[in-house]
């Protein structure tokens, strides 16, 4: 799959195609899970600060939800289509059953560049997007979150246009609330913190000690940022760090052999994980270009920016001493580079088991607001650590046992929950 041909889509379809097939589910399985269950795909009009319209297109897309309501992120994005949707909200499904939680998979975005929206036509457009669809979701049906570039600011604003269409307050509408608004402690930090607490598993298993260990992150956004702080609080190095250059239109890497200053960093980047290039060179970091975060002589790889980062093509400059890639990002990884990853004997943690801590905090979050009760953080990341910590070694011993990859055993262990889900409710 060259880096042009590469669809997301069509590879959550051939993943799920290679498990269908060991797990001999039937042909009516197959074709109930290998596509969403409901899609929309809508028009938004946003009249724009200078007066005129313009029309955004929206998505949501809703792939299963025998095993609960259906959950998943809202992209804003300009290279956002139907068909990355797609793949997010299947991959979402396989998320949410291997971490045993009792929600489904769907996904939504709207193609859009924030960077180019001042804050009123961002709103605009968070409610434009609830007006869409506001009758398909709600705290029984479908459950948003934040994902790429939207954040609890605009999470807010769809509870607000939610909650004035349907009157009264739902605060388990929509999840990544801000803190005192619904939102739950610990959600900020959950994805890249479940993302450590596999990464400390797996070194574990490995033999290796995470303090003597050193890791290169490409992005550096809230996946990343969380993950590279407990990783340090770990007592291990990050070497390397990458992030968008918008004025540029490029990626750059930002490397410190000894180790980078998180707090420095963020002092440094912007609120869409844009490192300023100028400030980085001033506090001592060698700039490399983007694709080099890849290259670096490290332990741990962590991917946390966007998919089909690892292809045919950047696989090839993975160093021999890379002994663990988990995936932060979704879908970083092709089929081709996974088949040669594995080959190489690296132990690749699998985006929907690595980076579902923000789905089982999201979870969290559902059930404290439906309570109208909320935990102290110290209660929701202990939880987080158990549920990903016990995902991860059922995965793990699948994977040892069948001599199989850990996606695999993943693949396996999630979609064999869904499909007897389906078959119990009789839809097969
Ligand atoms: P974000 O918008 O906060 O950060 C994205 C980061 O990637 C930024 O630092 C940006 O500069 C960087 N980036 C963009 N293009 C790049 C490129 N070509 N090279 C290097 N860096 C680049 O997003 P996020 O919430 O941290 O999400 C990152 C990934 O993790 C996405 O794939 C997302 O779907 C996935 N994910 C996020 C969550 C969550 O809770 N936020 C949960 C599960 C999965």
């Amino acid at each position: 799959m060259s880096a042009e041909a590469f669809n997301p889509y069509r590879m959550a379809q051939q993943q799920f195609d290679a498990i269908a097939e060991q797990l001999g589910l039937d042909e009516a399985l197959r074709a109930l899970l290998r596509a969403p269950a409901r899609e929309y795909h809508f028009n938004i009009p946003i009249r724009m600060d200078d007066g005129r319209v313009r029309i955004f297109r929206g998505f949501r897309i809703q792939h299963n939800a025998a095993r609960g309501p259906c959950k998943g992120g809202v992209r804003f994005h300009p290279q956002e289509t139907a068909d990355t949707v797609r793949a997010l909200s299947m991959w979402m499904t396989w998320k949410t059953a291997v971490v045993d939680i009792p929600l489904g998979g769907a996904q939504g975005g709207v193609i859009c560049d924030p960077h180019d929206l001042s804050l009123r036509e961002q709103e605009a457009l968070c409610r434009g997007w609830v007006r869409g669809l506001v009758g398909n979701l709600g705290p029984d049906r479908d459950v948003p979150a934040p994902d790429v570039m939207t954040s609890s600011q605009h999470m807010l604003w769809m509870l607000d246009e939610y909650e004035v269409l349907t009157g009264g307050h739902a605060p388990g509408f929509i999840t990544g609330k801000p803190i005192g608004l619904g939102g739950s402690l610990g959600r900020m930090e959950s994805t890249g913190y479940g993302v450590i607490y596999t990464v400390r598993e797996a070194l574990r298993e490995l033999g290796l000690r995470i303090d003597e260990c050193r890791a290169s992150v490409q992005g550096f956004g809230n996946v990343a940022q969380h993950a590279i702080e407990l990783f340090q609080s770990y007592g291990g190095t990050v070497i390397s760090v990458s992030s968008w250059d918008q004025k540029e239109q490029t990626a750059f890497t930002f490397r410190k052999q000894d180790g980078v200053d998180l707090k420095q960093l963020r002092s440094i980047t912007n609120s869409y994980g844009e490192i300023n290039r100028e400030k980085a060179l001033d506090a001592g970091y060698e700039v490399l270009p983007g694709e080099e975060w890849i290259e670096q002589e490290v332990d741990v790889l962590l991917p946390a920016a966007l998919e089909n980062q690892i292809n045919r093509d950047t696989v090839k400059g993975i160093k021999k001493c890379v002994r663990i890639i988990a995936e932060g990002a979704n879908g970083p990884t092709t089929p081709a580079a996974d088949a040669v990853i594995r080959e190489k004997n690296i132990w690749l943690i699998p985006d929907f088991l690595a980076n579902a801590g923000g789905a089982t905090c999201s979870y969290f979050e559902q059930v404290q607001s439906n309570m109208n009760y909320y935990w102290t953080k110290d209660e929701v990341i202990a939880k987080l650590d158990t549920k990903m910590t016990d995902a991860y070694f059922a995965a793990s011993r699948m994977a040892h046992r069948r001599d199989i990859s850990l996606r695999d055993a993943a693949y396996l262990i999630a979609v064999a929950r869904v499909a007897e889900a389906c078959a119990m409710r009789g839809w097969v």
